[in-house]
């Protein structure tokens, strides 16, 4: 490896060094617990996916660039320059993690693996080893900021067709779907479909909420690939609109990485206080629930439903609670899985693993634990607020002959609702 490329990936090290990033990589003492956190480790038993040893890989770098020890005595001290071989084992153990958190929570240290693995996303990224695919969705997502223009009509074409689906859900002709609505209260940021858009729009109509539709998607590819200057600029479309309507918060849709870049990353990326708050749908449509802003029938889910924590919204996002409420105020058969909340297992499909092909073996048999968690509840309806989440357990649902219906939550809110339409949410 040449020398430019090497001083290249070390000064992106140096770049993101700070106290808590150096206590990470000084303070493991190889217990190994995390092992049996992780859901990758669990079902293959490959050291590549242990967590310590994902990290492992950084402190090396670590040690031999930021340690006089490592310096001087690289062999004694686990010290190694970075070379193609190690590049290769990096690529693999740092795109495979799914970012879920679950061995922190296991650590005696709370040592953050899935931090210090996307520091190394970084430093493959500034060798030119990034995953390419990842790149690309970014890049795209980029282009569609920069020419909204050019998707102007379209877009606002497959509003219009959603719109109509409202009104025939509702039976209501005045119901609709504001898009550029200057002052509005909320602004709601989708995923592109109308799965993302139409329950939303039910609910919020039903509320009477004052809002707006985002012109622009909630995915983020930029923030799975790596890369933190991308991923502002594509929450740059949605944040700098949110600004320009005057919103009084930015409603992120039922997925699970759009939240936290929304709500937990983008302030310190733009090193600017928004003026309005960030919140999950859940949390919104709980509180439209508990304030009988919207009615929902207490009865109307009748098999046995079970809810999954994706993992950036439950343990990384810290939103369990509003979830299981507007489960249990529609399903009165409510099974939890075992465990739940903050030890939830991953369901294998985060980190946008789902968008890469090459970890398709991985991602399928690390699914497992999920599997067995589902099964145990004897539930046939999954419901399920995260879109990355929901295509690894539709698959996983095939795979193991689940028989299971995968729901986002506010679909099954809608369903709950006696509307006086003639429409289904899932016509
Ligand atoms: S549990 Fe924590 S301290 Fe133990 S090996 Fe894993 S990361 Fe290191
Ligand atoms: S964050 Fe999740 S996938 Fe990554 S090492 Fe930890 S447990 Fe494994």
């Amino acid at each position: 490896m040449d020398k430019q490329t090497i001083e290249t990936m070390v000064g992106v090290l140096d770049a993101r060094m700070n106290r808590q990033l150096k206590e990470y990589l000084d303070i493991c003492v190889r217990c190994a617990i995390c092992k049996d956190a992780c859901h990758q480790y669990v079902a293959t038993q490959d050291m590549k996916y242990l967590p310590a040893r994902r990290a492992e890989l950084l402190r090396e770098i670590y040690r031999k660039y930021f340690t006089k020890t490592g310096q001087f005595l690289p062999d004694l001290y686990e010290a190694r320059e970075p070379d193609e071989n190690m590049l290769d084992e990096l690529y693999e153990s740092t795109y495979a993690c799914t970012g879920c958190r679950r061995c922190t929570f296991y650590c005696p240290f709370s040592i953050d693996t899935a931090w210090i693995t996307s520091i190394s996303k970084a430093i493959l990224i500034a060798a030119g080893r990034g995953n390419e695919m990842l790149g690309q969705l970014a890049d795209a997502e980029i282009f569609k900021g920069d020419n909204a223009e050019m998707f102007h009509d379209s877009t606002i074409d497959g509003f219009k067709d959603i719109e109509t689906q409202v009104r025939e859900m509702t039976g209501n002709p005045n119901a609709e779907i504001p898009v550029d609505r200057q002052g509005a209260d909320i602004l709601y940021v989708a995923l592109a479909g109308a799965h993302s858009i139409l329950p939303a729009a039910v609910i919020f109509n039903e509320a009477g909420a004052s809002w707006t539709l985002s012109f622009f998607e909630s995915a983020n590819y930029g923030f799975f690939f790596g890369d933190p200057a991308k991923a502002k600029l594509i929450a740059d479309r949605f944040m700098n609109e949110a600004k320009r309507l005057g919103v009084k918060e930015v409603v992120i849709t039922e997925c699970g990485h759009a939240y936290r870049v929304a709500e937990m990353f983008y302030e310190a990326w733009a090193k600017e206080k928004m003026p309005f708050r960030v919140r999950h749908i859940l949390e919104v449509i709980d509180e439209y629930i508990k304030e009988g802003r919207i009615t929902v029938d207490a009865a109307a889910i009748a098999e046995r439903v079970t809810y999954h924590d994706p993992c950036q919204i439950g343990r990384n996002g810290g939103i369990f609670e509003q979830p299981r409420d507007i489960v249990r105020s529609i399903a009165p058969d409510f099974v939890d899985m075992t465990p739940n909340r903050d030890k939830q297992w991953c369901c294998g499909g985060g980190g946008g693993i789902v968008a890469m092909e090459e970890f398709n073996d991985v991602r399928l048999k690390s699914g497992g634990k999920k599997v067995e968690q589902i099964r145990a509840t004897g539930a046939s309806v999954l419901a399920c607020p995260c879109e990355n989440c929901r295509l690894q357990i539709n698959e996983l649902n095939e795979v193991h002959d689940l028989g299971l219906r995968i729901v986002p939550v506010m679909e099954l809110v809608v369903e709950a609702m006696p509307l006086l339409g003639t429409r289904s949410v899932t016509q």
